[in-house]
């Protein structure tokens, strides 16, 4: 398997430098100031084809895979994290999942808008009753009244909801059949009442990039916007978060070579007893440490991806991945604080903010612990993670027929 990145991907690479640095690095400092949500950068960044790597072009992508996403994610978050932060909304978990449980009206009428940045997304999956097992403790109801559901309930930790203009919500439609009693709803929270988002204060994230609490009050989904049957919603929700995983990955990689960064520039400027701080060993000892879990990080981010790309077995490599680049992200932020000293908690730099996003990546799409269940259950030979390879598990975006039949339709 060649895992080497080609002249293709330094060129997407490239291309997201120049997006990043000529459209968001000179205007972000005042959307976060204004605490405003940068809709048109949004569009922008679709219209430069930033969000949709790995959709077939059949429905608005680029087809340039897993790996190009994950280097797209990479560069975006390693620049400016906070504008990375909403690529699960417009490029990964919420179109994924109307893409792998829409019919192929709903994928059409949703995801290419969606991949260009025209509408934004959202994927509220999670619960205040804990988002490690989200069918587990899902309590949101959604009752059958007619030809419209009616949601009520609360979701926690649902980003960009008060800005969504079509995203996908997870409810439960039979209080009895455990994670087959969730179905999956297309919501347009403009278009009817009982949708009430409010911004969690969140410890050192963005002000323009919102996660909020979701209060659902007889929330109105016509029954023509159900993804899939009653009760597909649980199988969907772990379909369209696969994906995000690897992009959570170059996220957290970016975080970790922004925080090397940094920590090497300031090591070299700043002086104490005479010299720069980079001359002491034990700073030495820190950057080496950083550079050798960055490549470890990029190495098997980049295996994971291309293995997505071949559509050979990824589940464990992925989870692999997601662990490793989301631990080296914490220990290069941490490593960072400390060379920083003091100044490391200054708003003039960034790496506390850094620093508060690793945490984030650590957590969010299968937190650490999630990923090390599923790494040392395939290891211990108690479940394999790719046990549903090339069978009814994982459908591959890539590969999959939706996106082939729509451009047959259209042909
Ligand atoms: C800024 C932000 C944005 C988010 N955006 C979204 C969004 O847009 N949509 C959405 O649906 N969700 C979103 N989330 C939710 C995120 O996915 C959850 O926080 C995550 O799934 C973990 O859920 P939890 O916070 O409830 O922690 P819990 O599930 O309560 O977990 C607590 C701790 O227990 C550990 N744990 C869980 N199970 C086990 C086990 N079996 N063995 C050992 N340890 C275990 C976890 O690793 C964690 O350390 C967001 C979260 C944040 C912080």
């Amino acid at each position: 398997m060649n895992i080497a990145s080609s002249p293709e991907m330094e060129s997407i690479r490239d291309m997201v430098i120049r997006f990043m640095e000529n459209e968001v690095v000179p205007v972000i400092a005042d959307y976060e100031a204004r605490e405003e949500f940068p809709r048109a950068l949004i569009k922008k960044a679709g219209a430069a084809g930033l969000y949709g790597a790995m959709f077939p072009e059949s429905v608005g992508g680029s087809d340039m895979g897993y790996l190009a996403a994950a280097i797209i994610q990479e560069e975006m978050a390693r620049i400016e994290v906070r504008f990375a932060h909403c690529n699960n909304q417009q490029g990964s978990s919420c179109p994924s999942c109307i893409y792998f449980g829409g019919s192929q009206e709903q994928i059409r009428r949703y995801v290419p808008a969606l991949l260009a940045g025209e509408t934004i997304g959202l994927m509220s999956l999670t619960e205040p009753g804990g988002g490690s097992d989200p069918s587990g403790n899902m309590k949101t109801f959604a009752k059958r009244d007619g030809d419209v559901y009616r949601i009520t309930g609360q979701k926690m930790f649902a980003s960009m909801a008060k800005e969504t203009d079509v995203g996908v919500l997870f409810a439960r439609t039979d209080k009895n059949a455990g994670a087959k009693g969730v179905s999956a709803f297309i919501v347009h929270p403009k278009k009817h009442p009982g949708w009430n988002a409010q911004p969690v204060d969140m410890m050192g994230l963005s002000k323009a990039f919102r996660t909020t609490v979701l209060f659902l009050d007889d929330f109105v989904v016509p029954v023509e916007d159900r993804l899939g049957e009653e009760g597909d919603g649980f199988k969907i929700a772990m379909q369209g978060l696969q994906p995000g995983r690897i992009t959570v990955a170059g996220k957290a990689l970016g975080i970790a070579r922004a925080c090397f960064e940094d920590a090497v520039r300031y090591a070299n400027d700043r002086t104490l007893r005479g010299q720069p701080i980079g001359r002491f060993q034990m700073i030495q000892s820190d950057i080496a440490e950083m550079a050798v879990a960055i490549d470890a990080s990029r190495a098997l981010i980049y295996q994971a991806a291309s293995a997505l790309d071949q559509s050979l077995p990824a589940n464990r490599l992925v989870a692999i991945a997601k662990y490793h680049a989301s631990q080296t992200a914490k220990m290069c932020a941490d490593k960072a604080m400390q060379i920083f000293g003091g100044y490391g908690l200054a708003t003039e730099y960034r790496i506390s903010r850094l620093r508060s996003y690793a945490d984030l990546f650590f957590t969010g799409e299968g937190s650490a612990n999630v990923q090390k269940i599923l790494i040392a259950e395939d290891a211990l030979g108690y479940k394999l993670a790719d046990r549903h390879h090339g069978r009814t598990g994982l459908r591959d975006i890539r590969k999959d027929d939706a996106g082939a039949q729509i451009a047959a339709t259209e042909a």
